[in-house]
């Protein structure tokens, strides 16, 4: 029986800071503190100087850190927030769950972004923002993004919820628009025991806005100000998440690593690679490659004991969720191709380099 590889092996995450994440379980439980406290604080603070950004707020997960930017700048009924055709559908839901309406924009066909060239004619007089998602951890082009956001007076919002640490001409990921939306969902780059999110921003009306929506509406406890929601990150996972959070450059060193093997191993291949522009530094969420046969090569890869997965299976558009919108097969054509064809290698800090070589020996076995 040969091993199995998973896709990404979490078991060991706990393993490798065991010493660490129990002595931050102990010291969160016999605080007898466990909503909003000292932890949630101390994270906000070291995680917006990790960004660096003025202000963190943590919140309950990514897709209400997207939420609550968009209800807090206002954006609800009527409005139009210009979105990826490409993302995960999170990305889209946000700015459902406001009233307002996702406008998908077709991606670049080599980085696999919102394509700054096609936003322009996507924008009306209902257009309130751009939401650029960096997606495999990987930003989108900004500097494009920002200047017609600047020319049309809109607000650029970044769900970062797949790039914790990645660059941007130097500049981190969440540090790039108005405001971003992160995810601590345990998959992620910066993954907590749970789930869990932030709002990062520079915007100081913003920060203090988000820091009521996600408690009720209040600033002052039994004092509500707004009509607020319950949207927190927890003490526990705060405390989880100040570990990872002193790991993550390191871990993703050891991601990139791997998918530098990746791309100078599989060049001979028929495989289509990522691509990545000089003005991007990624973090390797993903490490996503194209095949015109992705459900064979899927299948023979499972036959040996090697887990892929699929980002995304159906695009948002065609989703039964979206159907209102009408969409069918081929709105959306380059979107609707890559999501055929793209298939997810299993990438993560604890990847051994003997099953990441059986990875590959694998695949070039299956292709040749
Ligand atoms: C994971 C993810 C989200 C949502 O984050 P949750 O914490 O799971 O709600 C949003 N957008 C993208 C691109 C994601 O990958």
């Amino acid at each position: 029986m040969t091993e199995e590889i998973p896709f990404l092996d979490l078991k060991s995450t706990y393993q490798e800071l065991k010493n660490e994440l129990d002595a931050a379980y102990k010291r969160v439980l016999l605080s007898g503190w466990y909503i909003l406290g000292s932890e949630v604080e101390a994270f906000e603070k070291e995680f917006a100087v990790y960004c660096g950004v003025n202000h963190c707020i943590g919140v309950g997960n990514g897709l209400e850190a997207l939420s609550l930017i968009l209800h807090a700048y206002g954006i609800g009924k009527n409005d139009e927030v210009i979105v990826p055709a490409n993302t995960y559908i999170a990305s889209w839901l946000a700015v459902s769950h406001n009233g307002a309406i996702p406008v998908p924009v077709e991606p670049d066909e080599h980085t696999y972004n919102i394509n700054p060239s096609l936003l322009e004619r996507a924008i009306t007089p209902k257009t309130k923002a751009i939401m650029a998602v960096h997606l495999y951890g990987q930003t989108a082009d900004m500097d494009p993004i920002n200047a017609l956001a600047a020319k049309y007076h809109l607000k650029v919002i970044e769900d970062a919820a797949q790039a914790h640490g990645a660059l941007y001409k130097g500049r981190k990921a969440g540090s790039l628009g108005h405001a971003a939306g992160f995810s601590f969902y345990p998959g992620k780059n910066l993954g907590a025991f749970g789930d869990g999110g932030a709002v990062l921003t520079n915007d100081t009306h913003l920060a203090e806005l988000v820091r009521k929506l996600r408690n009720y509406g209040s600033g002052t406890k039994y004092y509500n100000d707004i009509i607020g929601f319950n949207s927190r990150l927890d003490e526990l996972q705060a405390a989880f998440l100040r570990v990872k959070l002193s790991r993550l450059d390191e871990w993703n060193e050891r991601r990139r690593k791997i998918a530098v093997h990746y791309q100078g191993r599989l060049r001979q291949t028929s495989l289509i690679l990522p691509l990545v522009p000089e003005w991007a530094e990624p973090v390797w969420h993903l490490y996503v490659v194209r095949s015109e046969n992705r459900g064979l090569l899927q299948h023979r890869l499972f036959a040996a004991g090697i887990h892929t997965i699929i980002h995304y299976p159906v695009p948002s558009h065609l989703q039964k969720a979206y159907a209102s919108t009408q969409m069918t097969d081929g709105s959306l054509p380059l979107t609707e191709t890559i999501q055929s064809e793209v298939l997810s290698l299993p990438i993560g800090p604890h990847l051994s380099p003997s099953d990441h070589e059986r990875i590959i020996e694998t695949l070039c076995g299956i292709l040749a």
